[in-house]
Formats: C-alpha cells, structure tokens, sequence
C-alpha cells in the first residue's frame, strides 16, 4: 500500500500535466487558425474595399473628365460664344454634385500683344468688368474668361492668367495639341493661393479642349475644371472605406515623379496595403489604401482571444480537477494508512499495558481481584488464587462465602456478603483493613486475611471494584509476640522499680529525723528508679518503633501536633509558656501513633535545647514535596547541633551535648528515623539561619480517590508509586518480623495493644537536670 501512494500520486500529476498540454494545444491551435481565417477575412474584404474604391475613384474621374469633354463639345459649336451660352452649356455641371470640384472656367489662349483686344472682345460677349492680368513671364496667357464657382466660395475669378500655373498651363497645351481632355500635374488653384497655408489643398485641372467642328477645326480654348485633391479622395472614399480605409492618390508626373495627388487617413495602426494603378484622363494614376486589419469586419471579432482565454482557462480546471481525482483517492489511503498506524501504536501501547499490568499483578505478593458491577471476577493475580485457596471463581457475590469459606475474625460467623469490602466498594464506598478468616478444603486450618477494597472505573463508564488482600496471619502472631514481650517488659521489669520507689519513699518518711545525707541517698535512689522507668519506656519505644506492624491512615497533621503541644504545655504557667508557632499542615498517610512519637520528639528536643532562662521558639511548617509527598519542618532558636556532630545525631544513643547537661538517652532521633523511614520517608537536620536548628522529614500524602483506577487513565507513574509504597510498607513490615516467642491465638488488635500503648505515651521529659545521679 505505501509503495502504491508515491505512484498514485504520480500518475495523478502525469494525467493532469498530459490533460492540460493536450487542451492547450488544442486551444492554441484553434486560436490560430481562427486568426488566419480572420486574416483572409481580412485581406478579402481589404481587396474588395480597395476594388470599390478603385471603382469609385475611377469612375468619379471618368466622370469629370466625360463632363468637361461634353460641355467643351457643347459650346465647341458656338462661334461667338457669350456667357449666357457658357451659362447654360455648363448648367448640368452645377447639379452634378462634382466632389471636390472648385470650379468651372472658359479659358482662352491670348498672345501678348492682344491682350487689350481679347479684354474688349470678350467684355462684348458678356463677360462684363472682365480685367485680364497677364503674368509678367509668360509668352502665351490663358484667362480665364467665364467661370462657374461649384464647390468654391467667393467671386467667380474672371481674367487670371493660369500661365502663373506651370502644372496647369502644360496640361492645357498637352489637351489642345492632342485634342483631347487632360489631367495636370497636382498643384494649388490659383483661386486658392490667397487663402491661409492650412486651408490649401493638392489639386489639379481637367481641361478640355475646344475645338470647332468644321473641316478647318479651330481652336478655340478651353473648358477647365478644377478639383481639389483631398476633398476629391475624401469623398470619394468616405462612403465606401466607411472609416476603415486610409487613401492616397498618385499620380505620375511629366517628369516622371509620382507626387501625392490626394491623402485620406482614418484612425488606427494601418497595417495591410493594396495599390491599384488606374487611367485619369490621359495619365496614369496610382490609388494605394491602407486599413488596420483589426477594424475590417470580420476580422476584428474577439472570438479567437476569447476562446483562447476561456479554452486555456478550461484545460486549466480540467486538469486541477483531473489531479484533485487522482490524487484524492491517494490522500484517502494515505489518511488510512496514518489511522492504521496509530491503531497500531495504540494496540502496541494497549498490549504493553495489558503485559505491564500482568506483569505486576504476577509479580506481587499482595492478592488482587477485580469484579465487574455483577460481581463477576474480571482478573485476579496468582497470588489470589495461591492465598483463597480455590481454583474456580464463583462470580456469584451470594456464593462467595461458601466458596471461598469466609469468616468474621472470631472464626465462627460467615461473613455478610454486604460487608464484604468487594460489595461494599461496589457501592462506591473504600474500605481498608477489613479482616475475615478464609478456611475451606484447601486451607483447614484458616488463614487471617486483611483486605482493602475501592470502587473501580472499569471502562468507559462502567463501574467495578478491586480488593487487594493480605495474608497478616503470621504479622498478627507476631504482633500477639510482641505483645507479650512488651507486657513482660513493662511489667516484669518496671514493677521491681515501683516497689523500690514505694520502700524509699517509705523509708524517706520513717526516717523523717535521720540525717541529711541519708535522706539525699533516699532522693537519690527515687531519682534513678525514675531514670530507669523512662529508660525502659524509651527503650520499648525503640522496639515498638522498629518493629511494631505499622497502621497507617489518613492523619490530620494540624490536628495532631495540636494535641502535642497541648500535651507538652498545657501544665505550664503562662510565664513559661514556649512560643510555638504551627502553620496550617496537610494531611498525611501516617501511623499516627508512631507519627505522634516523631512530632513528640523533635518537639520535645526543640524546646528542651535552649540556653537556660530563655524562652524557647518553635516553628512547625510543611510543603509539598514533589506530586506524593509532604515535607514537614521542626526549626528552634535553641543552641544548635555543630557541624560534625549532625551525621551522628541520628544514631542510636547518640548525644551531641552530653556534657552540657542536658538529660536524655540518644534514642529519641533514632527512633524518629526509624519511624519516617518504615513509612518511606527520610529525616534530617540543618542549622535554621538565624540560629537554632532546623529538622526535617517527609511523609505520603493520603492516596486519592481514583488512583487505583484500572482503565489507564489515571497517571500510570501515580499508580506506581502507590503500588511501590505499598510493597515497601509491606517488606517493611516483613523484614521486621522476628521469630515469634511462641505461638499465639490470633487476638484482636486494637488500641490495647501494649507496643502501641508505649508509643503512645508521653516521651519521658528530658528537662535540664543537674541532679548528682547523672
Ligand atoms: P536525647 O535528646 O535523648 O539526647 P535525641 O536522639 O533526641 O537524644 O538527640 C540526640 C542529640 O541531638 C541530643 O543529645 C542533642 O545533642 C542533639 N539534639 C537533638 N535535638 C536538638 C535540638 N533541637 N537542638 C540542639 N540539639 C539537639
């Protein structure tokens, strides 16, 4: 499947990539034959354009030239022509809408010398006020005698000489010598050289000559038309370019040059040609136009750009989304194959827990069970099946007693299945130390078992409980053991000591006369019985502590160093009352006797080692010490530990200021030590700035609810450290065991228990004393 992924992927990307260079092609390809296509759409209609305004070009010539041929013809006949004749001979002309046409003249050749005559002649014939005004060079004049205005503006210009008009005056000759009209050469009308520079236009003459008819012709002049040359083309053409065509007219000129007859332009970048040669009068003229291709219809849609964009765009989508399908399905088995991964991890990390948890529950000495919300055992660990004796689990809770044989501790009364710890951390209830007896076929001779029950998450929502058991019927002989140990010691040793006491006292009162120092013998000997008493009960003290089972339980801190400062100042005057001061304390799992005996202690020490007539000050405080642990602090103002003595302190009988004359035995730390220490805990000592000294000792903060929760949920690392306390308690409690005195009867433990009675009275006092005893 992995090796699939890359290849998925790769083909995805392949057949997009292969999808969009086909659509582009395709596209582009289109484009450019709809652009050629729209190219030859153009060049035709260009090529018909042109074709049109050649046509109209030449046809408007043509015409121009047939008119002034008709009306030369049609006044050729009248042999003393007067303007009434030109009048009406050249009248059509006016309504001929002749574009460009300026105007229309009757023209005659008058040699120098006649001037004056040919003025006086043609005055006669109508021309009236004419005045003939000869160009100075000129050895031929041509004047203009008649004139017709057309297009032209102004007085009809009678008596020029268009010998001043080179381009005009050949074509005159040109026309009368061959006899027929001819075209000029482009040049300014003489009618227009007095207008501003701007206003003049390229223009040129038709002229035809006037011949007469009769065997002898005659000639008699001629009929001239002038055209100005742009309003000729820009007429001509306007209406067929329809403002797409530019126009320019040559012609070729006598001497062979091709000037510009005409210029017509219409906006835009003009990038296709045509020039067509066409025939005016008797010269030949060259039409050339220009169009910008992208203004001729049917060239300039914007179809192919269009389709180009949105046919580029297209392939483009097309082939995202051709590569959102491949590539998708190579996402959702990569996505799969991320969630298998994990459950994978996760079944691994199950699986280590589920070896973890057997590993543990195989390994440890304790019996545990667990039951579903039936009371249907769900696990139970070999040490249950080797401590219950019975293979078979009855997962019916009413059957339990009968089939694990469970009984009251008194051996006798089937235990009641409610009070059982199982049903009752069923019930949501914890319970710890509940004791019955388990005797059945495996197990005659019955053992005494301790069990501690909590309720359990099981899984998502459901509920359970677990029971952890312990076999204590072998710590309990051997706390029946030291029992009778402690009974003998207290007893057997401590009641000679009373009656000695008993007989000095006595003697002390009979021998009331006696001298002094008999007396202070007696005092003596009452002294050091007291000495010995307090020695006995330290001493049993340290044997309780080191080797009584421990009880531990949740214990109020404050509430217990309350009622030992109670007990060790309540019988003080208030003048000699210490300064204590105690900060608000968290509860601890502790055995409180024992835990009493520490705070007693340090207490004690704290305000028994102060310089004399001082008022001693002490402060009890405590912190957390990491998630589990409570660190409690002892600190006095008193005289302090040096250096080198504090390794030693803790040792047993141990004084540091002996000579100072301080009482005690050395025992007090040690036992303090032992104490922390089978509750997991450590003590230990430094100066307190300022003065004084400064102990310190941890302890277990009380297990939370919860924290036997088996769904993994909880901190696993919280979970050990609980179960780790608990083994050390319990090698704690094993490695304490001493061989038994003698086998007992499995007795009740309770507050009557003489080791703990010990520990739980006070410390002996171990005030200064400077008695001769020591
Ligand atoms: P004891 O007090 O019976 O001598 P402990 O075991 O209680 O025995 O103390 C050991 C020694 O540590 C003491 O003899 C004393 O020298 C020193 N010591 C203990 N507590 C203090 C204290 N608060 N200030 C000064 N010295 C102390």
């Amino acid at each position: 499947m992995k090796r699939r992924e890359p290849s998925t992927a790769a083909a995805g990307l392949l057949s997009a990539a292969v999808v969009l260079v086909v659509g582009l092609t395709v596209v582009v390809s289109v484009y450019a034959s709809m652009r050629a296509n729209q190219r030859e759409n153009a060049d035709r209609v260009m090529d018909q354009r042109t074709a049109v305004a050649a046509a109209a070009v030449r046809t408007e010539t043509e015409r121009y030239r047939s008119l002034v041929e008709t009306a030369a013809a049609g006044i050729s006949t009248n042999t003393a022509l007067t303007w009434d004749d030109f009048d009406t001979a050249t009248a059509p002309l006016a309504s001929a809408n002749l574009i460009g046409a300026a105007s229309l003249a009757f023209v005659v050749p008058v040699g120098t010398t006649g001037i004056a005559a040919a003025q006086t002649l043609w005055r006669g014939r109508g021309a009236e006020g004419l005045t003939l005004k000869p160009v100075v060079a000129a050895e031929e004049h041509y004047f203009t005698i008649f004139t017709r205005t057309l297009n032209a503006t102004g007085p009809p210009m009678n008596g020029l000489d268009i010998a001043a008009a080179p381009e005009a005056a050949t074509t005159l000759d040109d026309s009368r010598r061959v006899g027929q009209p001819s075209v000029s050469d482009t040049y300014v009308l003489l009618r227009d050289r007095n207008l501003p520079a701007a206003q003049q236009q390229r223009s040129f003459v038709f002229a035809a000559p006037i011949w007469t008819r009769a065997n002898h012709p005659e000639f008699r002049g001629w009929i001239v038309l002038g055209l100005r040359g742009e309003d000729f083309l820009s007429g001509v053409l306007a209406t067929v370019s329809q403002g797409q065509l530019d126009g320019e007219l040559l012609a070729t000129g006598r001497d062979g040059t091709r000037p510009v007859v005409a210029a017509y332009t219409v906006p835009g970048d003009a990038d296709l040609t045509r020039s067509v040669d066409l025939v005016v009068a008797d010269r030949g003229w060259t039409l050339i136009t220009r169009a910008d291709a992208s203004h001729l219809p049917g060239a300039s849609s914007r179809l192919p750009l269009t389709l180009l964009l949105t046919g580029s765009g297209m392939s483009v989508l097309l082939a995202g989304l051709i590569y959102v399908l491949a590539t998708g399905r190579a996402r959702a088995v990569a996505r799969v194959h991320e969630a298998t991964v994990e459950l994978r991890q996760a079944e691994a990390e199950s699986r280590h827990q589920a070896g973890l948890l057997s590993a543990i529950m195989s390994s440890i000495s304790d019996a545990v069970g667990v039951v579903d919300d039936k009371g249907a055992f769900l696990l139970h660990n070999p040490a249950a099946r080797e401590l219950l004796g019975v293979d078979e689990d009855a997962d019916d809770p009413d059957a339990w007693q009968q089939h694990y044989g469970l009984f009251r501790p008194d051996g006798r009364t089937p235990f009641p299945v409610e009070d059982m710890p199982l049903i009752r951390a069923l019930r949501g209830e914890s319970c710890d130390n509940v004791e019955m007896i388990v005797r059945n076929a495996q197990r005659p001779e019955g053992i005494l078992v301790s069990v501690d029950g909590r309720p359990l998450d099981t899984s998502a929502g459901r509920h359970g409980a677990v029971a952890v058991f312990h076999d204590i019927t072998e710590m309990r002989r051997y706390e029946n053991d030291l029992a009778v140990f402690a009974g003998v010691v207290a007893h057997d040793l401590k009641a000679p000591l009373t009656v000695i006491r008993g007989h000095c006292e006595a003697a002390s009162e009979d021998l009331d006369e006696a001298p002094a120092d008999v007396r202070g013998s007696l005092d003596r000997i009452i002294l050091a019985v007291d000495r010995m008493a307090a020695l006995i009960d330290t001493l049993l003290a340290y044997t309780t502590a080191r080797d009584a089972p421990l009880r531990t339980r949740r214990v109020d801190l404050g509430a217990l160093v309350a009622e030992v400062v109670h007990d060790r100042t309540a019988h003080l005057r208030d003048d000699d009352r210490p300064q204590i001061d105690v900060a608000s304390l968290p509860a601890v799992t502790a055995d409180p006797a024992m835990l009493r005996h520490v705070l007693d202690n340090l207490l004690g020490n704290a305000l028994k080692y102060v310089r004399p007539g001082t008022t001693p000050q002490v402060q009890v405080t405590a912190e957390a010490h990491g998630e589990h642990w409570a660190r409690i602090e002892v600190a006095d103002r008193g005289i302090g530990i040096p250096d080198t003595a504090k390794p030693e302190i803790f040792d047993s009988f141990h004084r540091a200021h002996a000579e100072a004359g301080y009482a005690g035995t050395g025992l007090g730390l040690a036992i303090c030590k032992r104490i922390v220490e089978r509750h997991g805990g450590e003590i230990g000592v430094a100066d307190n700035p300022g003065g004084g000294t400064r102990f310190h000792f941890t302890l277990p903060l009380p297990v939370r609810e919860g924290e036997f929760d088996m769904t993994g949920n909880n901190d696993e690392a919280v979970a050990r450290a609980a179960l780790e306390r608990a083994l050390a308690e319990r090698a704690a409690m094993e490695n304490s065991r001493l061989p038994g005195l003698s086998a007992l009867p499995a007795a009740e433990p309770s507050a009557h228990d003489p080791a703990a009675a010990r520990l739980r009275a006070p410390v002996p006092d171990h005030h200064p004393t400077t008695t001769s005893a020591e």
